[in-house]
């Protein structure tokens, strides 16, 4: 894939799988909601003092639904689901570092 820091969201579509992100040309890379809210990066679900994941895979119901998805700026998104976590703030690169990691 493309320089992360390059990396521009051209579309996201919301499938009964998850949400589809597409990046400038390159085909759409699938990712579950349920993985996007394990991976949440906010202060509750990843400790900022070490850096570690306070959330478990078991915390996250495995019929999460995806709210709400909200632009934050130009730079993010801000994620809401159905258990009502709505704190987490997905930078774009982030994202797409997901995308990358899941694509493989
Ligand atoms: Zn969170």
């Amino acid at each position: 894939m493309a320089n992360p820091l390059m990396a521009t969201l051209s579309g996201v579509k919301r499938l009964d799988a998850g949400l589809e992100f597409s990046w400038q040309d390159e085909p759409g890379v699938v990712l579950a909601i349920a993985e996007l809210r394990f991976l949440c990066p906010c202060a509750h679900c990843v400790s900022e003092i070490s850096g570690k994941r306070i959330i478990k895979r078991e915390d996250v119901a495995t019929d999460i639904t995806l709210v709400d998805m909200q632009p934050v700026g130009n730079y993010a998104y801000r994620i809401l689901f159905s258990d009502g976590h709505d704190s987490g703030i997905y930078p774009l690169k982030y994202l797409y570092k997901l995308c990358c990691e899941a694509d493989e």
